[in-house]
């Protein structure tokens, strides 16, 4: 891995809410494909990391944020989309009534080719899409006749149609069952195996070690450090996201 560029390098990410700093001094490396989770108690950062790398907000000056080769003081939620940063968020940004393949292909192919989208060509988009992912769903359906994890994979599909080499995942698990997450994470690896990087927050720290290869660790907004998930236990990411020690016993 030590010889692989990263996708993304950030540097010097501050952020400041009304004299609160929710970051200080942030940066860490995600490398082409990997699954790189962020781990910190509630209110440690890490949404606000992942929406100033998704362009939600501007962080103070002297930020660098380096992708793909280009560098950049802040993002636009459209430049982050065209450079390929996608993410799912938690309350998922989809339209209920529309249908599966109008809500996966929709407003990439209406970007591309404002006056040639039509049903068919969405469809095509939106099942090759799903297939990448090793899924199979009614596209015609509303997908207000879907459960949120299938809404979930649905956003992660419109993410592959806009060329995402880099998905954030913002507790995608939090309201799944154990089947619905262990799914999620097969798709995670699917996603990863085909070259897109997967930043992936989650506060169940089995499923962290399960899917990560490295882990980037916020405690009050500050980096703790940045650990291969490799011999790394549950008590000891707590100890670092909390900063205390327990008993090993
Ligand atoms: P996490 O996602 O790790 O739970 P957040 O990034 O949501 O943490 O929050 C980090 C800190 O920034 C918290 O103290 C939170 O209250 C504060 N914060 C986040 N967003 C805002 C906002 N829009 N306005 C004011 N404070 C905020
Ligand atoms: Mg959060």
């Amino acid at each position: 891995d030590s010889g692989r560029k990263p996708l993304l390098s950030l540097r010097n990410i501050n952020m400041t809410f009304g004299g609160v700093r929710a970051l200080k001094d942030v940066g860490f490396d995600v490398l082409p494909g990997e699954v790189h989770c962020l781990a910190g108690e509630n209110g440690s950062g890490k949404s606000t990391l992942i929406k100033i790398i998704t362009g939600v907000y501007r962080p103070q000056d002297g930020a660098v944020i380096e992708f793909d080769g280009q560098t950049y003081s802040h993002m636009s939620p459209v430049t982050a989309q065209n450079a390929g940063i996608q993410v799912i968020w938690q309350d998922l940004a989809l339209f209920p009534e529309m249908t599966v393949a109008e809500n996966i292909a929709f407003q990439t192919l209406l970007g591309r080719r404002p006056r040639f989208v039509n049903y068919s060509s969405m469809r095509k988009t939106a099942e090759k899409a799903l297939a990448r992912l090793g899924v199979t769903l009614d596209v015609d359906r509303p997908l207000k006749d879907y459960p949120i994890a299938q809404r979930q994979i649905v956003a992660i599909a419109r993410a592959l149609v806009g060329e995402a080499r880099l998905v954030f995942m913002d507790e995608p698990t939090a309201s799944l069952t154990q089947s619905e997450t262990d799914h999620l994470l097969d798709i995670v690896r699917t996603l990863s195996a085909s070259g897109v990087a997967v930043v992936f927050v989650s506060h169940r720290l089995a499923e962290v070690l399960e899917i990560s290869s490295r882990l980037t660790v916020l405690r009050d907004g500050a980096l703790v450090g940045v650990y291969s998930t490799g011999g790394m236990t549950q008590s000891r990411i707590t100890e670092l996201m909390t900063g205390k020690t327990f008993d090993q016993t």
